[in-house]
């Protein structure tokens, strides 16, 4: 059998239980013998009242005294002792259930965590990545706990259905058909609609997706300031309400549906109990059975109808949280690309030779256009090579391709003449001090913030002050509230929010706090004034001494100060050299150099 996107219907059930079993181990077998004993208990209240009744019965004809009630008044302890036990088992079933439940939720967003950052770079490029995490994480926290409780329930009612058919079996065998028969129009009603329901879920992913971002324009902070300029409120509240009426009426109409349905079946049910009910009213009526084994009927027949409505509804409730865990299970199954080598080689140290872009072509995952074209590229080891060039030059890629965020279809990318493919991906990512483009700005303290750039090293005493002196962000760290122990960010009470430039430096910070060979600085000046600028640039000789540094500029004031500039446009390399013989040369440098210094006297700026 297959879901509604062609995968095993019955699998993940298999894999929840195992997921169960690891999460909460010892609660899951208190659960399983609670849920005996539940199971167990109600049979022994039906043969109690029996066996009540009866003796009530003979003790009326034997006339009223004690010795001839009193077997009826130890029938009645011992139903009430008996629903005592199944109170105090209900009380330890929910307990137990809550700290699964607990137990499995944090195993489950811990699964989701791991994989969020095992999958490849490529995956973030993919609509149907989202598409896959969005239904991974919808609901997942609590669907197990939905499973194990209609597991439960199934487990639990089939126990005492089963108890309660062989009683009831006695009077005929029949009966247990009769018990089947009422409730197996009711199943296959709720499992159809359920198998529908989930069909639906698959094939209206993107839209809820698109939901999801309409609110989330409304609700964070990046929007806020656009959404209040341009007025995008009502424009966004038409196509949420859009979609959110589309999407509300087929539900409707599917909801609609299935109670219709699920209103004919438990008609049907109704006149099968009603018929057997009838035929053992007419045996007592002749005295073929006592009074108590209609008691006794009645309440298997009764008691054991709902309870398979109770086990048809929860098995199908088992069914549907299996075809939703289908999918979380589908995201963990998501297997990366960029993977370690098996045997890698030791971690780079120092460069001696430097790093090298060999015959490179990478276009981006879903993309026709090639974002890198046969590239080469050397960068010597020790030196600070600046690398400029147009937007969509492809200048940020290189960076990219270096931490192996992504692999390049052609060609090779090596490290003193290593493929980084040999090197274990902790290893190289912990060889690189990066500084991207647009730098996550942390909810944390300023400490921590610059920090997550190396663990270890912020342990280490004065790393991280050294770190914010090298970025030029100590002094402008010393006037915060509470220094280094400031919280950025607005999210949280307390906290402070920094202009462009000073995250940038705190950034740039994180980056130098790392020991690494190679520094790697995408626009590291972009948020800075000119003074800042040349300031900076002079620290930055100083820290990265003997270290390999690539730096991706747009400002021709710091290229020019760099020990050699490469020139990149559409994917190549057109020009190499110092900023004194790229002038000479009176190229594209040379141009965009001129048009840069001719717009900064007329306070235009302008970008090579
Ligand atoms: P800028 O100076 O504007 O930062 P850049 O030189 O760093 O530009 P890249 O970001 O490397 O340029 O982009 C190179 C090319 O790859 C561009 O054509 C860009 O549109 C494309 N590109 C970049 N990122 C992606 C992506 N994630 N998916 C598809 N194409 C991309």
């Amino acid at each position: 059998m297959k879901s509604a996107n062609g995968r095993p219907r019955f699998r993940p059930i298999l894999r929840t239980c195992r997921l169960i079993w690891t999460a909460a181990r010892g609660q899951t077998i208190a659960w399983t013998i609670i849920l005996v004993v539940l199971g167990v208990l109600p049979v022994a209240t039906v043969i109690w009242i029996r066996l009540l009744v009866d003796s009530l019965v003979a003790g009326l004809r034997a006339g009223v005294s004690w010795t001839a009630m009193r077997p009826a008044a130890e029938y009645a302890g011992l139903v009430f002792g008996t629903a005592l036990l199944i109170e105090l088992a209900q009380s330890a079933l929910e307990w137990t259930r809550t700290s699964q439940a607990e137990l499995i939720q944090d195993y489950i967003s811990a699964c989701i965590h791991r994989k969020s950052v095992e999958v490849d770079m490529a995956f973030y490029e993919s609509p149907d990545y989202y598409d896959t995490l969005y239904r991974a994480r919808d609901d997942a926290n609590t669907r197990p706990a939905l499973l194990l409780e209609h597991l439960g329930s199934v487990v639990q009612n089939s126990i005492t259905v089963v108890l309660l058919t062989l009683l009831v079996a006695r009077y005929s065998p029949w009966l247990i058909l009769v018990m089947i028969f009422s409730v197996a129009p009711a199943f296959f009603v709720v499992a159809h609609f359920n198998w529908l329901q989930h069909k639906w879920w698959i094939e209206t992913t993107t839209e809820r997706r698109w939901l999801q971002y309409y609110d989330q324009k409304f609700t964070t902070s990046a929007a806020a300031a656009e959404m209040r300029l341009f007025r995008l409120g009502p424009v966004f509240e038409q196509a949420f309400s859009g979609l959110r009426k589309s999407l509300r009426e087929q539900r409707l109409r599917l909801v609609l549906r299935q109670s219709a349905s699920r209103m004919g079946a438990a008609l049907a049910g109704l006149a099968v109990v009603g018929l057997a009910l009838a035929w053992m009213g007419w045996h007592t009526f002749h005295g073929s059975t006592t009074l108590g084994d209609l008691t006794l009927f009645y309440q298997a027949i009764a008691g054991g109808q709902g309870l398979m409505r109770g086990i048809t509804s929860s098995l199908t409730q088992v069914y549907g949280n299996s075809l939703f865990l289908g999918e979380f299970f589908a995201f963990l199954d998501l297997k990366p690309e960029v993977r370690d080598p098996r045997r890698a080689m030791p971690r780079p140290r120092d460069l001696q030779e430097g790093i090298a872009f060999q015959n490179v072509t990478f276009h981006y995952p879903g993309s026709e256009r090639v974002a890198l074209k046969d590239f080469n590229l050397a960068i010597p080891a020790g030196r600070i090579v600046a690398l400029v060039g147009p937007n969509g030059a492809g200048k940020s890629t290189l960076i990219k391709l270096l931490c192996r965020f992504y692999d390049p279809q052609v060609g090779r990318i090596t490290l003193d003449g290593v493929d980084i493919r040999q090197f274990s991906l902790a290893d190289l990512r912990a060889s690189l001090s990066v500084l991207f483009q647009t730098p996550v700005a942390y909810d944390a303290s300023v400490r921590d913030n610059i920090a997550v750039g190396d663990f270890a090293a912020a342990a280490n005493g004065s790393g991280v002050e050294a770190a914010a002196r090298a970025a030029g962000a100590h002094e402008m760290i010393s006037l915060l509230p509470r220094g280094y122990q400031t919280l950025l960010g607005k999210s949280f009470a307390e906290g402070t929010d920094l202009s462009g430039g000073e995250w940038q430096r705190i950034a740039m910070a994180r980056a130098f706090l790392r020991k690494s060979p190679v520094i790697l600085l995408d626009e590291p000046t972009s948020f800075m004034d000119s003074w800042a600028e040349l300031e900076w640039f002079d620290r930055l000789r100083k820290l990265a001494n003997s270290r390999t540094t690539l730096m991706i500029t747009h400002r021709f004031t710091i290229a020019m100060r760099a020990d050699w500039i490469e020139v990149m446009k559409d994917g190549v390399i057109v020009e190499s050299g110092t900023h004194d013989m790229l002038i000479r040369r009176d190229g594209f440098y040379a141009q965009s150099w001129r048009d840069q210094i001719e717009a900064s006297r007329t306070a235009t700026p302008a970008a090579v």
